[in-house]
């Protein structure tokens, strides 16, 4: 059993680079990848969004359609194979449901219909396994967009023969987002009205599917030990922790990796000069660049704090924002690239004008500036209210720009801090969510900043260190191997 391959079926809403809103799209389209070089049979199901189109590479539509039970009727669907490096992606093309500008919604509105969208994926995924004559050993649904799977295997095909064997890992990217509906949404879902109730799917006079995952699946999984033991607590469980801490000795935390060959700063053709830790030249060189592209004073010497982000109370935007004098008062510049909320947008755009030369606010999505910010710069802020794992601290990491975070979630995981003496540090952690906790870690970061050989120390260790997806996906597969031996126990 220990080494067998087995076949894995994952289902998400979005995967690098076919469609990406947030680190989902990042874990989807790498682990499938790194679980197949550990002989593992992976398919991917995803919707064919309009967007994918033009990411998807090869695509091949089947000839014939695919039938999925919904909601008393019988919904007929077609689906698309094409690939992901070498693992087979399978996206179901239903343009009613797909076939729009946004993923979620539009202008900040979700689509009102996305219990369907969603709940159609889950039903459709779990169909297509006959037609390509998949039996999965372990179906792994990600976030609340997947978490009819688990329901739908428990409900209506738990004496399906097809998926005798079949073991569920359901797991969350992020708690905040639930995927919560009206009640009479299950009938469109096909799932049974009773379904509603408190130790099922319902979530506060609705029903969450997010906790229909939670609640259903053999095994749930959260992107970093800290955020699994945080989801457990009132203060971070979002009205689902009294769930999460029944199902303990079923949750597990399991770190996320970073895609090297995406993010390399000795290879990264959006650098105007790439550099490694044998050759640091390069990053003076972008930094100079980053400083005549936004407009700051051209000063080598000055530090450049950067923070790339959504624009979202999660990230602790407000606590920049409360302390911009404070911070501002230190010999720094700061750069921020970010969009989202419109409060944050105006705030930092009017704060950042008081500052010419000095602050450099980029109110977009842009991925190619966000590589030369991470390059140029030489601290990398992240104040998250909380963070499931957090990627940009990692490329941060890689591109040898130090981040000083708050020690919560995947960010306490990843990052040490150097009064932490059981470890080699590689950044700098806070642990209130408070302006003098802010600032009393970036007057820390300063003072190790102008210790030029302490600088480097820390700065190489960072840019030297193994996040890669090989040891997240071996973990998965120990958890795969621990779903199917529950299973037969
Ligand atoms: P989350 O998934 O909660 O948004 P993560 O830190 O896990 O946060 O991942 C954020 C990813 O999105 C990183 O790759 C980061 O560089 C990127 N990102 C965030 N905002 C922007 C932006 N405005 N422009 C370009 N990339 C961005």
């Amino acid at each position: 059993m220990r080494n067998t391959p087995l076949n894995i079926l994952m289902v998400a809403s979005e995967a690098a680079p076919f469609a990406k809103t947030g680190g989902l799209a990042d874990v989807v389209g790498a682990l499938p990848q790194a679980l197949q070089a550990q002989g593992h049979d992976v398919r991917l199901v995803m919707p064919w969004y309009r967007s994918v189109r033009k990411n998807s590479g090869p695509v091949r539509k089947n000839r014939s359609s695919l039938a999925v039970p919904m909601g008393g009727a019988v919904d007929t669907v077609a689906f698309r194979q094409g690939a992901l490096g070498a693992v087979p992606v399978y996206f179901i093309d239903a343009p009613e449901l797909y076939d729009r500008a946004g993923l979620y919604g539009e202008e900040g509105q979700d689509y009102p219909d996305n219990a369907l969208r969603f709940g159609l994926l889950s039903r459709a995924a779990l169909e297509l396994t006959r037609k390509i004559s998949f039996v999965p050993d372990i179906v792994h649904a990600h976030d609340w967009q997947a978490g009819l799977v688990p329901v739908y295997l428990n409900q209506h095909l738990w004496r399906d023969a097809h998926f005798a064997k079949t073991g569920s890992l359901f797991s969350i990217h992020n708690l905040g987002y639930q995927g919560q509906f009206a009640t009479e949404a299950l009938v469109g879902l096909g799932l049974d009205s009773s379904l509603a109730a408190p130790d099922r799917l319902e979530y506060f006079g609705r029903i969450s599917l997010l906790k229909g995952g939670i609640r259903y699946a053999d095994r749930i999984s959260t992107v970093s030990p800290t955020y699994c033991r945080e989801i457990q607590t009132p203060e971070f469980g979002m009205g689902l922790d009294g769930l999460l801490t029944s199902r303990q000795t079923h949750l597990h935390g399991i770190l996320n990796g970073l895609d090297d060959d995406l993010w390399s700063p000795a290879t990264d053709p959006a650098l105007p000069e790439n550099y490694s830790t044998s050759n640091l030249r390069g990053k003076a060189v972008c930094k100079a660049a980053l400083q005549d592209e936004l407009g700051l004073q051209p000063d080598p010497a000055v530090p450049i704090v950067a923070m790339v982000t959504r624009l979202d109370s999660q990230k602790g935007i407000d606590l920049l924002i409360d302390t911009w004098q404070t911070l501002l008062d230190r010999k720094i510049q700061l750069v921020i690239l970010g969009s989202g909320a419109p409060d944050y947008e105006r705030a930092l755009t009017t704060q950042g004008q008081a500052y010419p030369g000095r602050v450099a606010f980029s109110r977009r999505f842009d991925d190619k500036l966000a590589r030369r910010i991470y390059a140029g710069s030489d601290l990398f802020l992240m104040p998250s209210r909380y963070e499931p794992c957090g990627l940009g601290q990692l490329i941060a990491l890689r591109y040898g720009c130090v981040p000083l975070v708050r020690a919560t979630g995947g960010l306490a995981d990843t990052i040490v801090d150097p009064c932490d003496r059981t470890a080699p540090a590689n950044g700098f952690l806070f642990q209130e969510q408070t302006g003098t906790a802010l600032i009393e870690g970036l007057d820390r970061a300063l003072s190790t900043y102008h210790q030029a050989k302490a600088w480097q120390t820390l700065l190489r260790y960072g840019m030297q260190q193994d996040f890669s997806w090989q040891r997240a996906a071996a973990a998965y597969s120990d958890l795969y191997r621990r779903i199917l031996s529950d299973r037969s126990g």
